[in-house]
């Protein structure tokens, strides 16, 4: 299953170029071309699976089999402190490429990446009719 018009299906068949990390027959981990810190790496099924929520359980658990084996050598050829790992769903969420990806991003003290600007610490009885809501999801 792959999409002609999707540019991580064409790195995955090898149609585009990429700096190719690891590769196995489920997934492919990749350097990010556009990296938000160095050492910003990609693990993406073969398969095409728009996000995490289209994405076959048996295929993410793959994925994240290898985002897991991938990540602390991220880490520490990069001489990194951290890593955050990132996945986006939808336009709205920042996702620019429809094809699942997880982000492996090194992270060092005073990078300057702001993930989470400090918010006012909510109430609780706001938080429980938050977390009511979601609960009446999952049925
Ligand atoms: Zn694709």
């Amino acid at each position: 299953m792959t999409d002609p018009h999707c540019i991580f299906c064409k790195i995955v068949s090898k149609e585009i170029e990429a700096s190719i990390i690891y590769e196995d027959d489920t997934c492919l981990a990749f350097m990010d071309i556009t990296p938000v810190t160095k050492g910003h790496a990609l693990v993406v099924p073969k398969q095409h699976y728009a996000n995490l929520s289209e994405c076959d359980d048996e295929v993410l658990r793959g994925v994240i089999s290898v985002v897991r084996k991938i990540s602390p050598a991220v880490k520490n050829a990069m001489d990194a402190e951290g890593i955050l790992l990132q996945t986006l769903e939808g336009s709205a969420a920042g996702q620019e490429v429809f094809h699942l990806h997880f982000h492996i991003i090194p992270r060092t003290t005073g990078d300057g990446l702001i993930l989470f600007p400090k918010k006012a610490m909510q109430e609780r009885d706001a938080l429980n009719d938050l977390a009511e809501s979601i609960k009446a999801e999952l049925k």
